[in-house]
């Protein structure tokens, strides 16, 4: 039986952000072409999304917020917010189906249908913030699915790893005062690199200090230097706050080929994440574990890697 669990739908391919966007459509495809070239969507079981019902998205975003992104779409408008927030008529309906996805395949490692499971969904999440639309992402997608497996499956305490190289600014924003979700993101330096936030002095406020980690990397950093930080910073933080449950913001844009940030990671260093979230999962919560694709924009770095991550999934679930 296939333990591992796939979400993916053709319609997230429907959210066009127009031809020179680096979040587009060709992503997707290139992953889904390296799955089958790998034999890999035989070996894991595949996860219908559905929309996402409103209130679940309201339990993070602004009252209002994702009535206005709909708004936006039917009045096709070409960005929420910003220009890089890049929109066509259908991108809500397929956001909510992303942040849909991404419940569904939490429900499917909480009902013990699959252990661990990689949701191939755009648009990506993390840099939506509560009320505004950043950086590609219409809603936090991984926030959500913290929330709700809070509220829906009883879940204690999250864990949130953010590997894109890019800060998830939203996710720590929507849960910096927050001690039942520890959120440590590793990425590009702020000084170097969108969007600008993620120094190690932002550890969280109030009675959510001490959760929040960030380990801002600088420019030319590689795999020995991710896994020094790693090691040493995240995994005592990670096993002292003791989750329930383990997400994963995989981005895929910290790879030497990617042409949006200057982190030098190679494909090995996935390996090595993979292995060490799912070691982590495995000790703290019976291998209880969602990955959500955010960025990732060198297409062969980006659809290897999936693979290579997904491969991982399934040959130790
Ligand atoms: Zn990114």
């Amino acid at each position: 039986m296939n333990r591992t669990g796939w979400v993916y739908d053709d319609r997230f391919l429907l959210h066009d952000t127009g031809d020179a966007h680096p979040e587009r459509p060709d992503r997707l495809r290139a992953i889904v072409r390296e799955m089958k070239r790998r034999g890999l969507l035989d070996r894991v079981r595949e996860i219908s999304a559905l929309p996402a019902d409103l209130s679940h998205i309201e339990a993070i975003h602004a009252s209002g917020y994702a009535d206005r992104v709909r708004q936006a779409c039917a009045d096709r408008r070409g960005y929420v917010d910003s220009t890089d927030s890049a929109i066509c008529p259908e991108s809500y309906d397929i956001a909510r189906l992303a942040v849909g996805g991404v419940l569904a395949a939490c429900d499917a490692v909480m009902d013990g249908e699959v252990k661990n499971a990689f949701c191939a969904v755009r648009p990506p999440g993390h840099h939506a913030e509560r009320d505004v639309s950043m950086g590609f992402c219409l809603f936090n997608n991984i926030a959500i699915a913290a929330r709700y497996l809070q509220r829906r499956h009883d879940i204690g305490k999250v864990l949130i790893l953010d590997w894109d190289v890019h800060h998830g600014n939203g996710t720590q924003h929507i849960f910096e005062e927050d001690e039942t979700v520890f959120f440590c993101s590793i990425h590009e330096h702020p000084a170097h690199c969108y969007p600008g936030t993620g120094t190690a002095e932002e550890r969280g406020i109030g009675p959510g200090e001490g959760t929040t980690l960030n380990l801002p990397m600088m420019p030319g950093a590689g795999d020995d230097d991710y896994r020094r930080v790693l090691e040493e910073q995240f995994l005592p933080a990670a096993r002292a706050f003791s989750p329930d449950f383990v997400l994963v913001s995989a981005g895929f844009d910290a790879h030497v080929r990617d042409p949006l940030a200057g982190i030098n990671l190679t494909d090995t260093a996935y390996s090595w994440l993979i292995d060490t979230v799912m070691d982590l999962a495995d000790a703290e919560c019976d291998g209880r574990l969602v990955l959500v694709l955010e960025g990732g924009y060198d297409l062969e770095a980006l659809s290897c890697n999936v693979g290579r991550v997904v491969a991982a999934l399934i040959g130790h679930a």
